[in-house]
């Protein structure tokens, strides 16, 4: 697991360097609060951070509230180290966001001890967090996930006039695929589409589990001819290769509606998701495994 250290005494911070690779910690150090706050509010940055708290540019008590003010994403252990030992500070300390306090000289046994313990709550908070966004059938975002992820897609939107898709897909005729092979053919279907559509989206498109079998894809920065793209080539992946299941090959396809939000049409949450929705029940009207664009009515 990876560690930040921040400290700007060279001295202690290799010592301690030292002392948490030999237990087998991946060690990131940092020399000023700035360049800790850089590292752990940055991508892949570590779950645990030991931060000295008088440091230069911007002091550990500082890191940590900086971090818990925007940092929401994930929860990252702070423990704060410092000679200061009176209540007030620890108070301080932990009022700022510190998750733990070590007073100088500390041990080494004692602050791997309690790496230990912000170990164990940051994998927790971690699968905590995963289980609240994701869905865990498909691993794809859940439905509250999913509608955020395009709440604040279309809050840039309007910011920057940029266009926002939406593309809602249900798997077509699914009920009989349950009666047919079984309902946990059914779950490998609903697995292996989940799988196939990812393959075919853009690094920066988000895709969840709207419900049941009802999928909802958000395209940010892509207008209406580039999401028709995308939902009719969702179609065929899906429809052009039947699934294996336990040596069935079952045949699924997809019925989509798509909507977008643009400069011509400045349409509000609501009204694209309720588009996208009407579009996907004319695709369905229409005899399914196929792709219809939302009209204004
Ligand atoms: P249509 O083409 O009109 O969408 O028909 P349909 O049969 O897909 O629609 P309907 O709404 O009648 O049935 C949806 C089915 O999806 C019923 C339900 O059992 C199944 N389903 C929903 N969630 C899951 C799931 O997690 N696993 C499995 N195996 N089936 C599911
Ligand atoms: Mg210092
Ligand atoms: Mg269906």
């Amino acid at each position: 697991m990876k560690v930040l250290i921040a400290d700007d005494d060279p001295v202690s911070l290799l010592f301690l360097e030292n002392a948490l690779e030999e237990s087998g910690y991946e060690v990131l150090t940092a020399t000023d609060g700035e360049n800790a706050y850089d590292i752990l509010s940055s991508d892949d940055a570590p779950m645990l951070a030991i931060l000295d708290w008088m440091m230069p540019e911007m002091d550990g008590v500082s890191v940590c509230r900086k971090l818990r003010e925007t940092v929401k994403d994930r929860y990252i252990y702070l423990i704060i180290l410092t000679s200061r030992q009176e209540t007030e500070f620890v108070v301080e300390a932990i009022n700022a966001g510190a998750d733990d306090f070590i007073s100088k000289p500390y041990s080494v046994e004692e602050l791997q001890a309690r790496l230990r313990t912000g170990r164990r709550i940051s994998q927790l908070e971690q699968d905590l967090r995963l289980k609240a966004t994701h869905d865990s059938l498909t691993g794809l975002y859940n439905r509250g996930t999913i509608l955020d992820i395009l709440r604040s897609a279309m809050a840039r939107h309007k910011r920057n006039s940029y266009p926002v898709s939406v593309i809602f897909a249900d798997l077509d005729h699914f009920k009989q695929t349950n009666d047919r092979y079984g309902h946990q053919a059914g779950d490998d279907v609903l697995r292996e589409v989940a799988a196939r559509v990812k393959r075919v989206l853009r690094p920066y498109d988000s895709f969840g589990r709207y419900g049941g079998e009802e999928l909802l894809i958000v395209l940010p920065e892509c207008g209406d001819s580039g999401a028709l793209a995308v939902a009719e080539r969702v179609r065929a992946e899906i429809a052009d290769q039947p699934v294996k299941s336990n040596g069935a090959e079952i045949k699924a396809s997809l019925s989509l509606g798509v909507a977008t939000a643009d400069r011509m049409t400045p349409l509000q949450f609501d009204e694209l998701i309720s588009r996208a929705d009407r579009a996907l029940y004319r695709a369905k009207d229409k005899g399914r495994n196929c792709v219809m664009f939302a009209t204004a009515d």
